[in-house]
C-alpha cells in the first residue's frame, strides 16, 4: 500500500475548476511531484502553430506530437515546460494556443504519445521513491486507472469564469475577444471555458470523463486552501 509520500493522485475536471492550483498545493503539502498534462497538450499545440501547420490537419498534428521533444519540471514550485529546448511556459497560456488546444487534444495519435510520456513520468517518480499528483481530463479514466485517489474537481461555471478571469488579469493576459469586443473579460472567459469543455467532453478520443471511482470535490463554496485540505485529507485516508 502507498504512503502519502508515494501516493499517485489523479485530478480531473472541467476547465477552470482550479485543478492546477489545487494539484500543486496538494503536491507541495504532501511532498509529491506534480504533472500538468494540459501543459503538455498546450506545448504540442504551440509546436503545431510554430510550424505554421493547421491544428485540424490530423496527420501533421500526429507528426508534430511524435517529433517534438518535450521536457518539463515535476517540481510543484516550478512550472517550466520546454519544446525542442525552447521555454514555452508562458506562451502556452496565450489565446492563440488556448483557442487551438482542444483540436490538437482530439487527435488520438497525439494523445497516445502524450499518455505514454505521462505514464513514464509517474513511473520515474515512483522509481525515485516519490508519489505524484497528475492533473488533466482523462487521468483517472484512462491514463492512471490504478491511481490511489481520483478526484473529480468541479465548480459552478460562473465561479470558474470569475476565478480564471482574475488569474488572467493578474498574469496580464486578456482574451482576444474581450479586446476586440470590449466585452467584460469574465464573459469572454466564461464563453471560452464553455467552448473548450464542450469540445473536450464531446470528442471521440478519451473525452473528459469522471472515473466511476472518483471522489467529487465541489470547489464552488470553498477557498483554495480549503480545497487543498480536502484533497490532502483524502490522500491520507487512502494511504498508510
Ligand atoms: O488544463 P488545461 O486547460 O491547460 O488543458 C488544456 C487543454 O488540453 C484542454 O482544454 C484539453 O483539450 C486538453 N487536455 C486533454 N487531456 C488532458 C489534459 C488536457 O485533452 N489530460
Amino acid at each position: 500500500m502507498s504512503t502519502p509520500a508515494t501516493a499517485v493522485v489523479a485530478v480531473d475536471g472541467p476547465s477552470g475548476s482550479g485543478k492546477s492550483s489545487v494539484s500543486r498545493g496538494a503536491a507541495r503539502a504532501l511532498g509529491l511531484r506534480y504533472l500538468d498534462t494540459g501543459a503538455m497538450y498546450r506545448a504540442v499545440t504551440w509546436a503545431v502553430l510554430r510550424d505554421g501547420a493547421d491544428v485540424h490537419d490530423a496527420d501533421s498534428v500526429a507528426a508534430t506530437a511524435r517529433s517534438a521533444r518535450l521536457s518539463w519540471s515535476t517540481d510543484p514550485d516550478e512550472s517550466v515546460i520546454e519544446v525542442d529546448g525552447v521555454d514555452v511556459s508562458r506562451t502556452i497560456r496565450d489565446e492563440a494556443v488556448t483557442s487551438a488546444v482542444s483540436a490538437v487534444a482530439a487527435e488520438p495519435r497525439a494523445r497516445a504519445v502524450l499518455v505514454g510520456l505521462q505514464r513514464q513520468a509517474v513511473a520515474d517518480a515512483l522509481a525515485a521513491g516519490q508519489g505524484i499528483v497528475v492533473e488533466g481530463r482523462d487521468i483517472g479514466s484512462v491514463v492512471l486507472p490504478d491511481a490511489d485517489l481520483k478526484v473529480w474537481l468541479v465548480a459552478d461555471p460562473v465561479v470558474r469564469a470569475a476565478r480564471r478571469a482574475a488569474e488572467d488579469a493578474a498574469a496580464g493576459r486578456l482574451p482576444a475577444s474581450a479586446e476586440a469586443a470590449a466585452e467584460p473579460a469574465v464573459d469572454a472567459v466564461a464563453a471560452d471555458l464553455a467552448r473548450r469543455d464542450a469540445l473536450d467532453a464531446g470528442r471521440a478520443a478519451s473525452p473528459t470523463t469522471q472515473a466511476e471511482d472518483a471522489v467529487v470535490v465541489d470547489a464552488t463554496q470553498l477557498g483554495l486552501v480549503e480545497v487543498i485540505d480536502v484533497v490532502v485529507g483524502l490522500v491520507r485516508d487512502r494511504t498508510d
